[in-house]
């Protein structure tokens, strides 16, 4: 078990899925948790369901596309835990599922709000605080979809492309400051987006069955180990779920 006793976290997305998992395997390795996400009644459950097991976590309304929002969830984590350890841009769409053709500019246009600029606010939300303290951790939760077309996602690999980029230049511009940034691709994982892509019947990714994927647990993992010193020499990179090194450094293999 990675051992996060003392530092704090926000994570975007928070409400199911990869987010919900990485707060609890942080929470479970000693990490206090902001939780952040749309769905307040999710996440307020959650919180409450961690700080049930001994943990400490509370939840912040957000939308991603705002930036005062992702703010409020980097004050909130500051506020009431006294410092910002460890920002996971996790939160994500990827609907709607249409061909280019077929899209609807405004829906496309939403997505990208999400899944690119939403990875901006984060990025511009927690480096102030985490450039402050000299230290910190940022994962950008990226995608294959970042570095391959799939029919019917433009939107969702045209966005995951460019925040993985986004993170490279943070790399760049500030990986020399003390903070940490690593991109992780968590391979296809079961959750409700996998749901949505499996019914939308697009593409290879729609025919995967649910024990095709990753559990939401492994992902979780990966990313508190990649929260420890041991990821270190991955700093500026992206990771991916499917390494076997990765997954035997995580204590997964
Ligand atoms: P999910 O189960 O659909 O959960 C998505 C999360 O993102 C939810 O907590 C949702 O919360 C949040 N979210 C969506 N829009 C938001 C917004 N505008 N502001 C704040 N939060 C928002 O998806 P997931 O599979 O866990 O995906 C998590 C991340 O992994 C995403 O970045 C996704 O692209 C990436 N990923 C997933 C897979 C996969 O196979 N599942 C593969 C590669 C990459 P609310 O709706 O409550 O706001």
């Amino acid at each position: 078990m990675h051992d996060l006793t003392g530092k704090t976290a926000a994570i975007t997305g928070a409400s199911r899925g990869i987010g919900a998992a990485a707060a609890v395997a942080m929470a479970k390795a000693g990490a206090s948790v902001v939780l952040a996400a749309r769905s307040v009644g999710q996440i307020e459950a959650l919180a409450e369901e961690i700080r049930g097991a001994g943990g400490h976590a509370v939840a912040v309304e957000c939308d991603v596309s705002a930036f005062n929002d992702v703010q409020r969830a980097v004050d909130t984590c500051i506020e009431t835990f006294g410092k910002l350890d460890i920002f996971i841009a996790n939160a994500g769409v990827i609907d709607p599922i249409n061909r280019l053709e077929d899209s609807d500019p405004t829906a496309w246009a939403r997505s990208v709000e999400i899944n690119l600029f939403g990875a901006y606010n984060s990025l511009r939300a927690a480096i102030p605080a985490m450039k402050a303290q000299g230290d910190g951790t940022f994962i950008n939760i990226s995608s294959g979809a970042a570095h391959g077309p799939m029919e019917g996602w433009s939107h969702y690999c045209a966005a995951k492309a460019a925040s993985a980029m986004l993170l490279r230049n943070a790399h760049l511009e500030h990986g020399e400051g003390g903070i940490r940034f690593i991109g992780f691709r968590p391979g296809t994982v079961a959750t409700d987006m996998q749901v949505a892509i499996k019914s939308s019947g697009v593409n290879p990714v729609s025919k995967l069955e649910v024990s095709d994927h990753y559990k939401p647990e492994w992902p979780a993992q990966a990313i508190v180990w990649m929260c420890t010193a041991d990821a270190d020499e991955f700093l500026g990179q992206e990771l991916f779920m499917g390494d076997e090194d990765l997954q035997r450094r995580a204590g997964l293999a």
